[in-house]
């Protein structure tokens, strides 16, 4: 059969450890034999950053930018281990960090359902997507841990030197201090973000703050996204028969453990972080998950929200067998390839996307799954397979199809 032609290519970001080894099977056993696969392909393996004092990363978020649609592999987040294990010259920073400011996208992660592998929460019918700002508050902190006895205030100083100045707090001992910030643009962007994800997928869009604590802060959140919605979106929401709703986070949370899913929920930065990992894990697995970064400007990078399963590439190097999921990172290539389709116009992309989708649900609803899987699937009698033969199988349901 003729393989699938592109005209634009994806901006591809090659990763670390156990993901960079799942990232060349898929091509090999999913991708190429079906595709005439065009990529750029930037390396972002942590050796290749070091060499290049993390210019790679830089110029792959440029070309994306440029080319609308990125498809990423988990990468190293360097700590002080990784500084010694990689003989780095510098502790560079987040790969996401960098490409998320960037491209001042908003994160949608969306759990992969599928049959045999149940949420914890029963009433938990269709996925729930949460979408989670990507830039500033504790993420861009500036922190001071307080020696002894002083004073710590809060000062702005305007461009014609007025000042506004608060008292945070009279220490009478150690401490500790934390200035962190926003800004009413990235906040805009979010809501846009999120109010035109809605608008595609046709999901309510649920969001939450403590704004009843952070009368200033977190309020500023609120009132951005209420005056967005009301000027730009309230008549498409009603037209699409979709609904914005803001409440406090603590009655967000509640309202979720009841809800059926099908929303979307919008989450500051932290939120956003700490709950997608609880709405990942009650569905079964982090490598269920799967990730999507949205500009405002419309530009698209698609990756897996688990990270580089350090301890799965350290069996791998001892040469024992692994049995490591790539589901979410076979729906993050065809995420990014169905968008390139839809762009680009060329269905069978598109068709090809779905099939390979399909394909791997099915695998594992015929009782054919990694550990992980296995470990928590209702199905009975089911065969756990190594990352390799997972990945064959895969292969084999899709020609069957
Ligand atoms: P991790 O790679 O997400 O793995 C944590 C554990 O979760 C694994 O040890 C494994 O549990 C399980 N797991 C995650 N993905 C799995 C998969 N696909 N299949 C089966 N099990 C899976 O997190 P980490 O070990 O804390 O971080 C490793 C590196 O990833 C770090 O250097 C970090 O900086 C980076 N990271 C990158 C990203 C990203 O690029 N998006 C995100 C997060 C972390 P068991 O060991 O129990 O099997
Ligand atoms: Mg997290």
């Amino acid at each position: 059969m003729a393989k699938i032609t592109m005209t634009t290519p994806l901006v591809e970001m090659d990763g670390d450890e156990m993901t960079r080894i799942l990232w060349q099977m898929i091509k090999d056993e999913l991708l190429l034999p079906y595709i005439d696969l065009k990529t750029e392909y930037y390396d972002l393996g942590l050796e290749y950053r070091n060499e290049t004092n993390d210019q790679v990363t830089v110029d792959s978020a440029e070309a994306t930018k440029k080319y609308g649609v990125a498809v990423k592999c988990a990468t190293i987040t360097p700590n002080a281990a990784r500084m010694t294990e990689y003989d780095l010259k510098e502790m560079w920073k987040s790969p996401n960090g960098t490409i998320r400011a960037a491209l001042d996208g908003t994160v949608f992660r969306t759990p992969i359902q599928v049959k045999g592998i149940d949420p914890c929460v029963k009433n938990w019918k269709a996925p729930i997507t949460l979408a989670r700002h990507a830039y500033g508050d504790v993420y861009k902190n500036t922190e001071i841990k307080v020696p002894g006895k002083g004073k710590a205030e809060l000062v702005f100083t305007a461009e014609d030197g007025t000042e506004i100045r608060e008292t945070i707090h009279e220490f009478d001992g150690p401490g500790i201090l934390q200035g962190i910030h926003n800004t009413d643009k990235s906040i805009a962007s979010f809501a846009r973000a999120c109010f035109g994800y809605a608008l595609d997928t046709r999901q309510d869009l649920w969001f939450a703050t403590k704004d009843t604590i952070s009368k200033k802060y977190d309020h500023n959140f609120k009132d951005i996204f209420q005056e967005i919605y009301d000027k730009e979106y309230k008549d498409r929401f009603e037209a699409a028969g979709i609904e914005y709703f803001y409440t406090l986070i603590d009655d967000a949370v509640a309202r979720v453990m009841k809800a059926e899913g099908g929303f979307i929920w919008a989450c500051k930065n932290y939120d956003g972080d700490v709950m997608s990992d609880m709405v990942s894990s009650a569905c079964g697995s982090l490598a269920m998950m799967t990730s999507v970064l949205v500009s405002p400007s419309g530009v698209y990078e698609y990756e897996a929200a688990h990270g580089t399963v350090q301890r799965h590439y350290y069996k791998h190097l001892k040469g024992e067998e692994t049995s490591t999921n790539s589901v979410a990172t076979i729906f993050a290539w065809t995420g990014a390839l169905r968008k390139r389709g839809e762009l680009d116009g060329i269905k069978e992309l598109q068709e090809f996307a779905d099939k390979l989708e399909k394909a791997t649900l099915k695998t594992i609803e015929d009782g054919k799954m990694t550990k992980d899987l296995a470990q928590i699937t209702s199905l009975e009698n089911v065969t756990v397979l190594n990352s390799q033969n997972f990945i064959k199988a895969i292969r084999e349901t899709m020609e069957a199809l």
